[in-house]
């Protein structure tokens, strides 16, 4: 259907004046918006590394693997956490635990983890059935080579004893909600505690 003449509004472009054909005006203005920022001096710009960043609590970091209280790894390699991963970055293979753990009939031979290809989205963490794998608050994830990018067991391990008694560790990130670690006061990055907070799925178990 055409476009009725009467719902069309033609705007008239507006006749400058002499002075502001000259921008001057413009320029004046713009320099006077800078003036005040200068004199005011307040610094939109984090000075890291030297400043930390604040990030927000529901900030998905560098994953760990978490250990049980017999400091064992958690993880009874079911493979839900590399089916659920978007990115595919997730590599387990699997070997028979019963023979030394007889509570377990799996646990992961390796467990690889490519940061490089993780989109961070907390899918993993929110497949895993017993709060093996987790997402912490580490935002300074660096590495010179790929290999140094590519996380094995025993690095997300030692992640987690890192991080255990950070009280903004892990970062939850369960379906509508940010996690028990936003229901928290605000904690500075670098705040340590002795005892972390504990999940509402731990103290389903
Ligand atoms: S955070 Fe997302 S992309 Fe990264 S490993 Fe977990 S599921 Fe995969
Ligand atoms: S981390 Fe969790 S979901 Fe992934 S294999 Fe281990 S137990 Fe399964």
């Amino acid at each position: 259907m055409p476009i009725q003449e009467k719902d069309v509004v033609w705007i008239e472009e507006p006749e400058l004046s002499f002075w502001e054909q000259t921008f001057l005006p413009a320029v004046a203005g713009g320099l006077k918006v800078a003036m005040q920022h200068t004199v005011a001096q307040r610094s939109v710009t984090e000075q890291y590394p030297e400043q930390k960043p604040d990030l927000p609590l529901h900030y998905r970091g560098v994953h760990r693997l978490n250990r049980d209280e017999q400091g064992r790894v958690r993880c009874v390699a079911c493979m839900m956490c590399a089916t659920a991963c978007p990115a595919h970055c997730i590599s387990i293979v699997a070997e028979d635990a019963s023979k030394d753990w007889p509570d377990r009939d799996k646990r992961p031979q390796s467990f690889v983890l490519d940061e490089l290809r993780c989109i961070f989205c907390g899918m993993c963490e929110e497949a895993c059935p017993c709060d093996a794998i987790e997402l912490t608050s580490i935002y300074d994830l660096t590495g010179q080579t790929r290999e140094q990018m590519t996380f094995t067991k025993d690095k997300l391990l030692s992640i987690y004893d890192q991080t255990k008694d950070n009280p903004r560790d892990p970062v939850r990130t369960h379906r509508g909600r940010l996690g028990c670690a936003s229901e928290l006061e605000r904690q500075p990055l670098s705040a340590t505690s002795p005892k972390p907070p504990e999940s509402p799925r731990a103290k389903k178990q």
